[in-house]
């Protein structure tokens, strides 16, 4: 597993889609995370043991919402 995984602030996500086919190892799905009641589907990271924490989405968003947090006790 990777030492980072990205946290989506999903307040300010326009659930676009873009990281989602950003990343090469198709570790992101579109998802429903209950958020708002307009109910889309937002990015979730649906396979951690993949990610390598490339950071690929977290650059790829056009608004900058994500965030590659440091995952605490793996080298
Ligand atoms: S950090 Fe890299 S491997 Fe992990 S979800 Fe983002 S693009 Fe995919
Ligand atoms: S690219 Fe950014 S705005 Fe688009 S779904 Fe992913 S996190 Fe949300």
């Amino acid at each position: 597993m990777a030492n980072k995984i990205p946290v989506v602030e999903y307040s300010l996500c326009a659930a676009c889609g873009v990281c989602v086919t950003a990343c090469p190892f198709s570790c992101l799905e579109l998802s429903k995370v209950g958020i708002d009641r307009y109910n889309k589907v937002y990015p979730v990271l649906a396979s951690p043991g993949t990610c390598t924490g490339c950071g690929i989405c977290a650059k790829a968003c056009p608004v900058e919402v994500i965030t590659m947090q440091v995952l605490a006790g793996v080298p």
